[in-house]
């Protein structure tokens, strides 16, 4: 490689004549400073490689100002151009850099950053959940043997290997590479195991000055306390210049209507020049050659062109596709192209130069990131992560006009750089937004407390986050809200941030609010209080279409399945509180009625939308009981009796959840049954409303689950005998029959539609249906509505409950001798007792839930019972049982144990 003079490198002939000598500062950062403010006017807005080079060359300059020779050989006093400093290491072999094998450090983890398409390891049964990675090397080197290990391919840059960090494994890995110590495994159960604390309400980011250097590594290189100051100088200076340069950038893109709204854009150019550019951005909807038919038509370009530009802008994300002064047409044809809804915005061109300045810098944070001072490779990324950490340092713009800067005050007080680039995220291309996952990534890796101030930052701005995704961001493929399972998925983490932050509060916040549409501008309503009475469903709206919102409860779902929150949730009475607001909200949602005499003419698909929400809620729902593992008996009794009255104040609709026009509140009539009168609820299957979607119901039977915990003596205490008795006094015998009522109103219906008595109803309900019992999806529903009506056996009295379930079947006369149906015409009513004797079988029999069965015999039954027809392959297997039982380390094992595989003989055979 040839090395250049600095002297002649640095400053290529255009810069030297744009710019008199007189006014060039000495000192490197404000010559930084002065290149960057006056380049985009001295390049004409033209960006090309030189200007990368000469940038490049400036910020190096600056970073190290005297001390390059800490950072490159004596003998190289500056880098090539167009060369990054990391890649001049690893070739030259600084330090030791680009060794084949970096020196083991106890208690350092890998945090080899993912490259994309480089293979990438998980192993089940050493991983504490599925976030959890090894690099090929670290794979290699460490024992798996008879583990269920998979393989997949990184699609993008960003992620990083987990081997050495205690809380990433169930035990230690043993790689020879990363040893963990052992203080570090203890200190990181011990964090899961501290008493703890309510959540805050004012939230607490962690500053820079709160992070101690990185302890216990051995080739910390001296670092002069001025060159310390001058990398962080440089790299501040650079953050600011990004982010100032983002405030003038529009979050969507959007195409002014006229030229004097062109000129009136946001623009931080002091002369305000009538110079623009179009920029056309990258989508997942258009195909390569839409967009270069389209190119080759409003620009003017030879197809070679065109197609050398879509492939920049899939790569990329976006790219500049015209630049001139005649604002009319450019904005004709950025209208051309927004018709077939393309990305594209028309911006001044000073503007667009220094975005492309500030992707430079992007990628000069990356190289620094991989670069080392000496042997010692965590330097620069501590002085990177202080800078991120730190707040910025704004110069205000006095010639710009109307940045587009966000309040974030509210929400972040004293916000820090990062939270900054969080929050501008959305306002980046593809390229740039990887970049700076690859930069957080190699942050988190660190240590420990840097993982918690990254957590705590974002946690600060997630719900602005989430709006931008849910409702702004057009590439939610790199949007920064996947950041959340790299956090939310440790332990210490996440716990952190349900503390200090009060995230579970804010997740089911937005959960309401972005589901009863209280969005405004953009953003998602902030409601404090977890109040859903004003809010109302429509599962027509925008929300419910929405396809985006499944990762919303996934990110909740994370966190709450982390062990110390779990712990929270189950001591602390606020959180089943606002959880059973949400749950409160999806009940009985999108009722159906049977069509008894005329086919439905128009058959909605709204129901899809609704399951999916639903059934994202009812995994949530799963992991939030699971928590009361953990709760006393008065911790599980205070929620048991919140959950209940929750369901009781909607069944009698006390409240206005249920829509007055298709429920009614309880009747009760009396029949004679054996001789003895009940009491009982009086409804019809086939002339009501009834919805399959009982959330309360399945939030109360998880809760159920655990009532092993209610010991008599712990019962005695707070003065009740029983669970019955408990239940007694929570409400009345009528009202607990209520409650039991809507989850057998299921149940019957689905023993109606599968009758053949709901026909005319068409595929919907049929679909419906079959989600509701799909195999996969069946405990988080159908098993919890029988869950319920199995508890309802213990809690009343036993024959009344059956009388109710003859009766909602339409079955009591049958059972009284009467074979004649007035509507269940002949194999239809033989069906149909059919079917209520498999719900009774059913409830006498299945003792899982009630004898809470290990989860490897559960797991064992399931494989028994789905393969008892015959055999089958291993794809329609898992399709047979519960996901959460194939996602389980055991299943792979109790598989090989309970059955033999056959390989396949050819591609036919299955
Ligand atoms: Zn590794
Ligand atoms: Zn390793
Ligand atoms: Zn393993």
């Amino acid at each position: 490689m040839a090395l250049f003079n600095s002297t002649t490198a640095r400053f290529p002939p255009a810069m030297s004549m744009s710019m008199n000598p007189r006014d060039r500062p000495s000192d490197p950062l404000s010559r930084l400073r002065f290149a960057l403010e006056t380049m985009p006017g001295s390049r004409k807005y033209v960006f090309t490689p030189a200007t990368r080079a000469e940038i490049l060359s400036e910020l190096y300059d600056a970073f190290w100002g005297q001390y390059a020779h800490m950072f490159l050989p004596l003998s190289n006093s500056s880098l090539p151009m167009h060369a990054t400093l990391s890649q001049v290491q690893a070739e030259l072999g600084f330090a030791g850099a680009g060794a084949a094998e970096d020196p083991v450090i106890p208690g350092r983890p890998c945090g080899h950053i993912f490259t994309k398409g480089e293979s990438c390891f998980r192993c089940k049964d050493c991983a504490l959940d599925e976030s959890c990675v090894l690099c090929n090397r670290c794979f290699r080197a460490s024992s798996h043997e008879n583990h269920n290990v998979s393989f997949f391919i990184a699609q993008q840059s960003g992620g990083c290997c987990d081997c050495g960090d205690p809380e990433a494994w169930r035990q230690s890995l043993q790689c020879p590479y990363h040893p963990v110590l052992q203080e570090a495994e203890e200190l990181s159960h011990a964090a899961l195991n501290t008493p703890d604390t309510t959540p805050r309400t004012a939230p607490r980011s962690i500053s820079e000055a709160e992070i101690p250097p990185v302890p216990n590594f051995p080739f910390r290189a001296p670092c002069p306390p001025e060159l310390r100051d001058i990398m962080g100088r440089t790299i501040g200076y650079a953050l600011d210049f990004l982010l100032d340069t983002l405030d003038y950038s529009p979050d969507e893109p959007t195409i002014p209507d006229n030229e004097a709204d062109l000129r009136l854009q946001p623009s931080a150019d002091p002369m305000q020049k009538d110079q623009y550019c179009v920029i056309l951005w990258n989508d997942d909807k258009h195909s390569f050659d839409e967009v270069i038919q389209l190119l080759c038509d409003t620009t003017n370009r030879d197809r070679k062109d065109a197609t050398a530009i879509a492939h920049t802008v899939d790569e990329q994300g976006r790219e500049i596709i015209d630049m001139n002064a005649n604002a009319g047409r450019l904005l004709e044809i950025a209208l051309i192209i927004s018709k077939i809804e393309l990305g594209v915005t028309v911006r001044r061109a000073y503007d667009t130069f220094r975005e492309q300045v500030a992707m430079v810098i992007i990628e000069w944070l990356v190289d620094l990131t991989r670069s080392r001072l000496g042997a010692d490779t965590l330097v620069t990324r501590e002085v990177i992560a202080a800078e991120l950490l730190s707040p910025r340092r704004r110069e205000s713009n006095i010639y710009g006009s109307g940045p587009q800067i966000p309040d974030l005050s509210a929400d972040v007080p004293g916000a820090a750089r990062i939270d900054w680039l969080f929050l501008y995220h959305t306002r980046l291309w593809k390229k740039p937004r990887m970049c700076l996952k690859e930069i957080y990534a190699s942050i988190l890796t660190l240590s420990h407390p840097h993982k918690i101030a990254v957590g705590s930052h974002f946690a600060a701005v997630y719900h602005r986050v989430i709006d931008a995704y849910l409702l702004v961001d057009r590439e939610a493929e790199t949007s920064i809200k996947y950041f959340a399972l790299q956090l939310f998925t440790v332990p210490s983490v996440a716990s952190y941030v349900v503390r200090h932050h009060d995230l579970v509060t804010r997740l089911l916040n937005i959960i309401i609010n972005f589901f009863t549409n209280q969005i405004a501008e953009k953003r998602i309503l902030k409601n404090t209080t977890a109040s859903t009475d004003a809010g109302e469903l429509d599962v027509e709206s925008f929300p419910f279409k929405s396809k985006r919102f499944m990762p919303v409860f996934s990110d909740l779902r994370y966190l709450c399945h982390n062990q110390p929150v779990q712990r929270l949730i189950a001591s602390n009475v606020s959180f089943i509180h606002k959880f059973a607001k949400v749950c409160q909200l999806f009940m009985c949602v999108h009722p159906n009625k049977r069509a008894a005499t005329s086919h439905v003419e128009y058959e909605t698909d709204a129901w899809i939308s609704v399951f999916n929400v639903t059934l994202s809620l009812s995994r949530v729902i799963k992991v939030y009981g699971e928590a009361f593992a953990w709760a006393t008996p008065s911790q599980l009794i205070n929620a048991i009796t919140t959950v209940v009255l929750e369901i009781i104040t909607v069944c009698t609709l006390s409240n206005d959840k249920l829509d007055k026009n298709k429920f009614s509140a309880p009747a009760f009539h009396s029949v004679a049954f054996g001789d003895v009168e009940y009491t009982i609820i009086e409804f019809d299957v086939l002339e009501e409303w009834v919805s399959f979607h009982h959330s309360l119901h399945w939030l109360l039977a998880e809760l159920l689950k655990h009532v092993d915990i209610l010991s008599e003596e712990s019962l005695l205490q707070v003065g009740v005998a029983s669970v019955r008795d408990l239940f007694m006094r929570i409400s009345t015998e009528p009202m607990i029959l209520t409650m039991i009522d809507f989850p057998l109103r299921v149940l019957s219906m689905v023993a109606q539609i599968r009758s053949g008595l709901w026909v005319r109803n068409g595929f919907p309900i049929r679909g419906q249906l079959l989600h509701y019992r799909d195999f996969m999806l069946r405990e988080l529903c159908y098993d919890q509505d029988l869950f319920i009506l199995q508890t309802s056996l213990i809690i009343l009295d036993p024959n009344t409950v059956f009388v109710s379930i003859l009766d909602r079947f339409g079955l009591l006369q049958f059972f009284c001798g009467s074979v004649v149906h007035p509507v269940y015409e002949g194999v239809q009513l033989s069906s149909m007792v059919e079917e209520v004797l498999y719900v009774i079988i059913t409830l006498l029999t299945e003792k899982a839930s009630a004898s809470k069965m290990p989860l490897p015999a559960a797991v064992r039954r399931e494989i028994i019972h789905a393969l008892a027809p015959g055999p089958c392959s291993y794809t329609d297997l898992v399709k047979r049982v519960a996901e959460r039982f194939v996602d389980d380390v055991c299943f792979e094992h109790v598989l090989a144990d309970v059955a033999h595989f056959r390989a396949p003989e050819s591609t036919s055979d299955t």
